[in-house]
């Protein structure tokens, strides 16, 4: 069982490596981000609700996210592992998920922490919003997202590295390069359990 938590700043490319993940090992990728924008695209009451604060590049309230993250990780397809990537995002959700982890009996095996310059991620992220025309990729849907990562995500960093299982990925390298470090670390990980 591998239970990764892709932790690091927008741009940082959590969303390929955690597909490159998934693949691999078989295991799913549980993307917040896509969850939000499939659950917008369909028009649901959830996509309803979030689409403003979403588009604004606020934070989606905890209480919402972690409902989500609760049903999502007690999928069956999650039963043997899971590479999360978007949450937590705050102290209260990494509280939740540390208590739903705890509940379950399924401790995180790593936390991959994504190490990328903040001009590398703003110069990411504007080349992306005309490649991909994300509705939160605006100027100042940008600064607001990498603000609030510094506010109230990067603490969490130390929250893990507490726990001794946090892993630095150096991001700012070819899709190539970090994929290769991934699978070393992940290699490592299994043979030490
Ligand atoms: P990025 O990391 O580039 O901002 P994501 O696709 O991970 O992109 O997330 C997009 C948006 O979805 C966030 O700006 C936020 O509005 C919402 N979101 C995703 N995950 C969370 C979360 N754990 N808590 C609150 N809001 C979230």
């Amino acid at each position: 069982m591998l239970n990764i938590l892709l932790l690091g700043p927008q741009g940082a490319g959590k969303g390929t490596q955690g597909k490159l993940i998934s693949r691999e090992y078989g295991l799913p990728h549980i993307a917040t981000g896509d969850i939000l924008r499939a659950a917008m695209g369909e028009g649901t009451e959830l996509g309803c609700k979030v689409k403003p604060i979403y588009d604004a590049g606020g934070l989606v309230p905890d209480d919402i996210m972690i409902g989500l993250i609760r049903e999502r990780l007690a999928a069956d397809d999650a039963a043997n592992g899971f590479v999360l990537d978007g949450f937590p995002r705050t102290a209260v959700q990494a509280e939740a998920l540390d208590e739903m982890l705890d509940e379950i009996g399924r401790p995180l095996t790593v936390v991959l922490e994504f190490q990328l310059p903040e001009e590398v991620s703003i110069e990411r992220l504007t080349r992306r919003a005309g490649e991909e025309g994300r509705a939160d990729d605006t100027p100042e849907g940008i600064r607001r997202r990498l603000r609030l990562y510094h506010e109230e995500t990067e603490p969490l960093i130390e929250h893990y590295r507490a726990r001794g299982n946090l892993v630095g990925i150096p991001a700012d390298r070819p899709v190539e390069a970090v994929w290769t470090e991934i699978q070393r670390v992940l290699e490592q990980v299994a043979v030490e359990r």
